[in-house]
């Protein structure tokens, strides 16, 4: 996809709207994890080197239109300043006298944070009027907030269409990258690890890009809708049946390519560790369920990532959670990271565990949004992409 970026306009003396992704997570009114501060910091030290004057926005939880002081953007905009190194003033609103007041006052260079912008309901509405209020306070918009680029929201596509130049911040160009590298023109054998609990919400991405991936390795809960298609028991196994059809007519379209597990670890349930023992075929005993994969496995999808010139990785092997069903996860994961291969992972869980094993620093790129990179691989425009290449 073709878009703009901020490399493309003059920014010098404007004042510039920028849609960051500040949606960490907090614990005790702190910041718990300043990935996606980091994650835009090249974005805004860039605009803040050129003399914009810098306005930044983003949403934060989930308040539903009202004021929740608890998540409120302002401890966020603290963080912010700490790693900028320099202050960013925060102004508790978003829209109207006070927001443009605060915007109008900025020096080129300065930077302004914005309160939470689900705060208004008119935010996830996508509502004119909360877009046209944020419109008027920029000369310049910039989108960097590729986890929520597959939401039509008022602060990335609604006021996308109002400021015109609109265009994509550093992090947002660089996820656009990744996907469309491995959508178009992915180094071979292009390899998906997938794996995670449900089936429903990844069986897209598999089916559109059946003809693109050299192989499938699938694994974690959406593993046994597949296996109970073939035919094979599956105990309790997290099953979708709604599925079982389409999973069907996967595995035939797809022959030799996905890979399923032949093996197992299996317990009395997910939350009795204590019952966990080895099934060493793919069928699982009645009165068990899967947990994770097992050791024939891990050596088969691990083999497998050797060769690859790229990975694409979304959802753990297993519940790796809890120690003893992480294995297959843990081994997979390390597999990943000592391909060689270009490699980029995405999920929420999916990056949680790169982190617990140690693994994240090694991967070419960690995905910031799991919806979106999911819906970007099941080949559907990201409406707030597409509004910027218009
Ligand atoms: P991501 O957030 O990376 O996209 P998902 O949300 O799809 O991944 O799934 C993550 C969850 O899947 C994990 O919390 C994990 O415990 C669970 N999971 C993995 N394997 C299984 C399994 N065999 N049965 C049930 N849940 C599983
Ligand atoms: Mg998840």
């Amino acid at each position: 996809m073709e878009v703009k970026t901020i490399d493309d306009v003059d920014v010098a003396g404007k004042r510039v709207l920028v849609r960051a992704d500040l949606n960490v997570p907090l614990k005790e009114g702190r910041v718990a994890d300043e990935t996606r501060i980091v994650a835009t910091l090249p974005t805004i030290r860039k605009l803040v080197g050129d003399g914009a004057r810098v306005i930044i926005c983003s949403h934060l939880g989930r308040p539903k239109g009202e004021v929740r002081p608890e998540l409120s953007l302002g401890p966020v905009a603290a963080v912010l300043s700490e790693k900028l190194g320099r202050d960013a003033a925060f102004v508790e609103t978003c829209v109207g006298p006070a927001a443009e007041k605060a915007a109008n006052r900025l020096a080129d260079g300065d930077v302004l944070v914005l309160e939470n912008t689900r705060f208004w309901a008119g935010e996830t509405e996508n509502d004119h009027s909360f877009a046209k209020g944020l419109a008027a306070l920029a000369d310049v918009f910039v989108d960097d907030a590729f986890g929520t680029a597959h939401r039509k929201h008022a602060s990335n596509y609604g006021v996308a269409e109002l400021v015109k130049p609109a265009v994509a911040g550093y992090l947002l160009t660089k996820e656009i990258q990744y996907f469309d590298r491995l959508l178009e023109d992915p180094p071979r054998p292009l390899v998906f690890v997938l794996g995670g609990a449900k089936l429903s919400t990844k069986l897209a991405v598999v089916t559109n890009m059946l003809g693109t991936v050299d192989h499938f390795l699938i694994g974690g809960g959406m593993a046994y809708t597949f296996l109970k298609a073939q035919g094979y028991d599956v105990g309790s196994s997290l099953v979708e049946d709604d599925f079982l059809a389409d999973a069907k007519k996967v595995l035939d379209e797809a022959g030799e390519k996905v890979e399923l597990p032949g093996d197992h670890v299996v317990a009395r349930a997910l939350d009795e560790p204590a019952s966990a023992r080895a099934v060493d075929c793919a069928s699982i005993p009645e009165g068990y369920v899967g947990a994770d994969i097992g050791s024939e496995t891990i050596q088969r999808f691990t083999a497998g990532t050797v060769d690859a010139g790229a990975i694409f990785w979304n959802g753990p092997m297993g519940v790796f959670e809890v120690p003893a069903f992480a294995d297959g996860t843990e081994a997979v994961a390390r597999a990943i990271a000592e391909s060689g291969a270009v490699t980029v992972a995405g999920g929420g869980e999916t990056v949680q565990a790169a982190r617990q094993f140690g693994v994240a620093d090694r991967l070419s790129h960690i995905s910031t949004g799991g919806g979106a990179s999911l819906k970007y691989l099941e080949g559907k425009p990201l409406a707030a992409i597409e509004v910027l290449s218009r």
